[in-house]
């Protein structure tokens, strides 16, 4: 069943108390590098105040002690632009659940915005202390959850709060709802073939990943350097790559296990160091001289993985297929992400580097959904149930 999201409830007059993600990147001056993550909450923020709601905006950023303000966290700058991106004034409360915030909230009017100050400097906000979490409820109508990059975490304003708010509204923001509808709803219906390609540094992040892809998918593509991992439970040679001794017999057993829906590269683009000046060769997968390693997929599996991108009808991608930030050895991930972008399938862009990447090569609207969480967006592909969506109503 969907959950019930922020456009399906009344919020005229309404104290809508939304978790969003403001986390968002800063200068060394506190300037705001990068403003996507308060972009993406736009469409639930106007939704609620041009519909006569009263909102509420709650939100981390960074790590602070969580024993009070810290001011290179304060989320005062968040508001700042959110107002200018509105084009209208937001209020900001100097702390979350503190006299300011109080009486910022009682004198909120219909369709007005107040950003509350970082969650994270209160010492509930991690424990669920039953007063912090309580008080927030309390001032709530509705709880609408826009956090997608947080949704694997089961902090107070994921959780507790929602939780304390007995049979009042908990919905989902537009953000988190395609989320899930990708990343989730999709995936466990796909349309097929259905193919996943996974690549990155480590075979051990993404066991779980693989493991899940594999009871789903026809064919799961793998590459970046876990790929040595699983050359080394083949028997092949790996030279000096990067590779997890300590997996090998995982590898072997997810070889197994995969039945020949496991896709493993054929050549491998090595260099002689770690740089982009380095002495390089194409050799065949399994076959890197002593003194080399691998740093990128070879043209032939670029090609390959092409063409079963290309007759894909669902395709998720997580993870780079090479050193992406170093050519040439990003031309393995350009080659699968111009695949991607090309293909019509419907196709889904894990978040982190693979979103980095599809954005920085200019793909990204030539793809259905890129997504905007890296840990949470992993831990949906490994099929995890996250609390802070089950805990929220049904449509
Ligand atoms: P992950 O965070 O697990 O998706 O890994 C992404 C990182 O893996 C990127 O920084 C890539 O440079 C790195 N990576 C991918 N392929 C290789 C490789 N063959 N050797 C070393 N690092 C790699």
């Amino acid at each position: 069943m969907a959950k019930k999201s922020i456009s399906d409830v009344e919020c005229r007059g309404k104290v809508v108390l939304m978790r969003v993600d403001f986390n968002v990147p800063q200068d060394d001056s506190g300037a705001i590098t990068d403003d996507r993550r308060i972009r993406m909450a736009i469409p639930s923020i106007e939704s609620v105040i041009s519909r006569g709601g009263k909102l509420v905006l709650m939100s981390h950023l960074g790590r602070p002690k969580g024993k009070g303000p810290e001011p290179e966290f304060t989320l005062r700058p968040t508001a700042v632009r959110l107002g200018e991106l509105l084009g209208k004034p937001v209020h900001f409360a100097e702390d979350t659940v503190g006299p300011d915030a109080e009486a910022k909230v009682k004198a909120l009017k219909d369709g007005e915005v107040l950003v509350l100050e970082n969650v994270r400097f209160n010492p509930g906000e991690k424990d669920g202390e039953a007063t912090y979490s309580g008080k927030l409820a309390s001032w709530a109508d509705i709880y609408c959850n826009d956090a997608f990059g947080t949704c694997h975490r089961e902090e107070a304003s994921m959780v507790a709060v929602p939780l304390a708010m007995g049979n009042k509204p908990k919905v989902v923001g537009f953000l988190v709802a395609k989320e899930i509808q990708y990343l989730s709803d999709t995936i466990s219906k796909p349309q097929r073939p259905f193919v996943a390609i996974l690549g990155g540094a480590k075979v051990s992040d993404k066991i779980k990943v693989i493991k899940n892809l594999l009871t789903v998918c026809d064919s799961v593509l793998i590459g970046g350097a876990m790929a040595y991992t699983f050359s080394l439970a083949q028997g092949g040679k790996t030279g000096k790559s990067l590779v997890e001794p300590d997996k090998v017999e995982l590898a072997k057993e997810l070889i197994a296990s995969g039945g020949g829906k496991l896709v493993l590269p054929t050549d491998t683009h090595c260099g002689d160091a770690f740089n982009a000046n380095c002495n390089k060769q194409v050799v065949a997968a399994g076959q890197i001289p002593d003194g080399w390693e691998g740093l990128d997929i070879g043209p032939e599996t670029a090609k390959r993985y092409a063409e079963i991108v290309k007759g894909s009808k669902t395709v998720v991608w997580n993870g780079p297929m090479g050193v992406f930030e170093m050519p040439p050895f990003d031309a393995g991930t350009q080659a699968v992400a111009k695949a991607v972008a090309d293909s019509d399938a419907i196709s889904i862009i894990g978040g982190g580097d693979s979103a980095a990447a599809i954005e920085q090569l200019g793909f990204a609207d030539q793809v259905t959904h890129v997504s905007t969480g890296g840990g949470a967006s992993l831990s949906m592909l490994e099929g995890e149930k996250f609390k802070a969506v089950e805990i929220l109503d049904e449509t």
